[in-house]
């Protein structure tokens, strides 16, 4: 009988701040490899997405803004997907944020709570995106795709109008029970 297979755990390191270092030869092509699938990852578990094909794209914002206000889903004050009394539409936005769309019409649902849905009200004003977001930072090398922002919290690189359920990027009131919470609290047993 055949063996199963074994996937490899691959180790990363991380710095002070607890997020991944990018390695000083990230740009080599088995490297980019790595981080491609780093992204995908990302991408499935916490909807990661970019202009740059990773993710889907309806999800991507062009201003890397990702507020309600420019949401397909937004009825006025109101969302047509999270139960919630008010959105702030110039800076509210959770992780089913997506492109009005003309050919995409949406329904009354109100099927997530606002923590389902890690909704957050940035504190800037404006939104979120991975240029707003404090675990991103200037890549040592751009990607040979042109990310030119290393993310640490997943280890891989982002474009700045980029955005994830775990964007940083100080919220007037924390949902309580967010993955950010979660993602902490699963650092700390494996640091
Ligand atoms: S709460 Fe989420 S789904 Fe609703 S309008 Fe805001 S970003 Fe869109
Ligand atoms: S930089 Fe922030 S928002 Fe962008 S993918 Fe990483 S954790 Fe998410």
């Amino acid at each position: 009988m055949a063996e199963p297979p074994v996937r490899p755990i691959l180790t990363l390191k991380r710095g002070a701040d607890g997020l991944f270092i990018e390695p000083d030869d990230s740009d080599t092509p088995e490297n980019q490899i790595i981080w491609a699938h780093n992204r995908e990852r990302w991408s499935k578990k916490l909807f990661y997405a970019d202009e740059l094909g990773c993710g889907d794209g309806h999800t991507v914002d062009p201003l890397g803004r990702y507020n309600c206000g420019r949401c397909n889903q937004v009825d006025d004050a109101s969302c047509l997907w999270v139960k919630i009394a008010r959105v702030d539409r110039q800076a509210g936005s959770c992780k089913a944020w997506e492109t009005i769309r003309a050919s995409d019409g949406e329904m009354v649902l109100r099927r997530v709570t606002p923590e389902q849905a890690a909704y957050g009200v940035a504190v800037n004003g404006i939104g979120f995106g991975c240029k707003r977001c404090p675990f991103a930072k200037k890549a040592k090398h751009v990607d040979s795709e042109g990310r030119p922002l290393w993310c640490g919290e997943g280890g891989f690189h982002v474009t700045p109008n980029a955005c994830c359920e775990v964007n940083g990027a100080p919220v007037k009131k924390a949902a309580k029970g967010t993955v950010r919470g979660e993602l902490e609290r699963a650092y700390d047993e494996y640091s």
